[in-house]
């Protein structure tokens, strides 16, 4: 009977990348999630195209395995990126004005030829919703709708443990959900859509409307860190334009139990950060919503994955898509 061999096999790495509108991120990261490496550089660059920036960071995050992780074996590069993107091809379909001349860029046929290895491209939120499947609050739950609240408002359907796509790639798209068809126009080009009333930029925005409504002015408008604290501390135009996003976020929140019956919601980005004050608002607007038989026992949790869940939901894809 022949033995088995005992060979050791090399540890296994992915690079993982992120690419924000404001920064890149790239990590030499294992098949448990944990970031061995990472480096940060902003998006904008003025030295060269967005593509040969991006090229140059993979590199370098490569350069640093091959020195640093020789033994290891890099089993592909993962990008999880702004702007939307084609699923399987990894072309960007559409991307703002943040990432110039992204729009139509085959990113993993690029990023393919450039290195020889497997390459996975998603959009960012879907690979976050990797990283908060695996190592957060989604484990052991097949069934799970995302929202991310940041600069714009993100959104991730995952039922039956895969995430929903649509026909290329689109789907999940929730910050672009009207919640208000008689309601603000969207850069998008609808009417009332979620992310006019609970993205930070939005509330911002709308916060700065209401103090030019009262005649204030100032010569530096309030951000929105400045304008939730001024919500906790009982300002009357900063609780307007809150209550207005806990009403928008409610709705939606509503609209995705109805439609997709998760066991699970999970908020992340920036004004997650607020935890519970903002958690609690956004329950109880939901759950009075739903119809009880959908609300009943669905928790809302803020994403337990924090900084570099991007990056490390990029690089999981390696190993998740085998
Ligand atoms: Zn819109």
């Amino acid at each position: 009977m022949a033995r088995l061999g005992r060979e050791k096999q090399p540890p296994e790495v992915a690079i993982g990348l992120d690419i924000g509108g404001t920064k890149i991120h790239a990590g030499v990261i294992d098949r448990d999630g944990t970031i061995l490496h990472m480096i940060g550089y902003p998006t904008q660059t003025t030295d060269m195209p967005l593509i040969e920036h991006i090229k140059r960071i993979a590199g370098e995050a490569l350069h640093w395995q091959r020195h640093a992780m020789a033994e290891a074996e890099v089993i592909g590069i993962g990008i999880g990126t702004a702007g939307q993107v084609e699923w399987p091809s990894g072309i960007i379909r559409y991307a703002s004005e943040l990432l110039p001349n992204y729009t139509g860029t085959p990113l993993k046929e690029i990023i393919t030829s450039a290195f020889g290895l497997p390459v996975i491209v998603d959009n960012d939120v879907n690979v976050m919703a990797i990283t908060e499947a695996r190592l957060g609050t989604g484990r052991n739950v097949k069934h799970m709708v995302g929202l991310t609240l940041g600069t714009g408002v993100g959104g991730v359907v995952v039922a039956n443990g895969v995430i929903l796509r649509g026909k290329w790639g689109g789907a999940g798209e929730i910050g672009h959900m009207p919640v208000d068809f008689k309601g603000i126009p969207c850069i998008c080009g609808g009417i009332g859509c979620l992310e006019q009333y609970a993205s930070g930029t939005s509330i911002a925005a709308r916060y700065h409307e209401r103090m030019a409504a009262f005649g204030e002015t100032a010569d530096s408008p309030p951000d929105t860190r400045e304008v939730v604290r001024r919500w906790m501390a009982g300002d009357t135009a900063a609780i307007e334009v809150m209550d207005d996003a806990f009403r928008a976020l409610g709705a939606a929140i509503a609209g995705l139990m109805h439609l997709y019956n998760p066991e699970l919601i999970v908020i992340g980005g920036g004004l997650a950060d607020i935890g519970e004050p903002l958690l609690s608002r956004i329950r109880k607007e939901a759950y009075t919503r739903a119809m009880p038989s959908f609300a009943e026992g669905v928790p809302i949790v803020r994403a337990a994955s924090g900084n570099g869940s991007g990056m490390i939901g990029a690089a999981l894809q390696l190993w998740e898509y085998r």
